[in-house]
């Protein structure tokens, strides 16, 4: 069995500046800031999988056609209900709405029972903050999506870590002509 979620993973660039700003956020407010390599934004959470059904969620995937597209990131908030800070695009971008919910089509044709809640574009960057932070202004960032993939979750002393299984290109289609 696997723990395994289908998530966008940002460049390396990105990553680390918003590493950097969830710092700014842990030295005023404390909280656990994930790694630079952990931060990701969440499509379809499967749970454990039995490799069957990892290898059905993989047929799934690669029928999903998305197209590339640039992920804005201009919020910040702060839950108290779960004490995290997560930064996201103001509006979800058409086109990753398009790909969470093909994808979650695709998914629910091999059976998957998925969430019901509306997929939304959170890029959770800092746990256990339990008090209000001042959340300073994001610095200008490139996420461009070009792919999404299926990752492995296991346990680990400092928190989750993950592996990528599998890739799945975004290809813009071919202009027409
Ligand atoms: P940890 O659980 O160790 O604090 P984590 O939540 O990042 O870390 P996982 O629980 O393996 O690690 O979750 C992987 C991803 O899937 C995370 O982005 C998490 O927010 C999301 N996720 C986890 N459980 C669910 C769920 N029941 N529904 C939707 N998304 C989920
Ligand atoms: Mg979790």
């Amino acid at each position: 069995m696997a723990r395994l979620f289908f998530a966008i993973w940002p460049p390396a660039a990105t990553a680390a500046a918003l590493c950097e700003w969830a710092g700014l956020v842990q030295r005023s407010a404390g909280g656990r800031a994930l790694d630079a390599a952990a931060i990701h934004l969440t499509l379809a959470f499967l749970g454990d999988l039995e490799p069957e059904r990892a290898a059905a969620a993989i047929a799934a995937a690669r029928s999903v056609r998305g197209v590339p597209h640039v992920l804005p990131v201009e919020e910040t908030k702060h839950w108290p209900r779960n004490d995290i800070v997560w930064v996201g695009p103001r509006e979800m971008p058409p086109p990753l709405e398009a790909l969470a919910s093909s994808l979650a089509a695709a998914l629910a044709g091999e059976g998957f029972a998925l969430e019901r809640r509306r997929f939304a574009a959170h890029v959770t960057l800092l746990r256990k903050v339990r008090v209000a932070p001042r959340l300073p202004p994001l610095p200008q960032l490139e996420w461009p999506v070009e792919e999404f993939s299926l990752v492995r979750s296991t346990l680990a002393a400092g928190g989750s870590r993950y592996e990528i299984v599998e890739r799945f290109p975004l290809r813009q289609d071919a202009p027409r002509i």
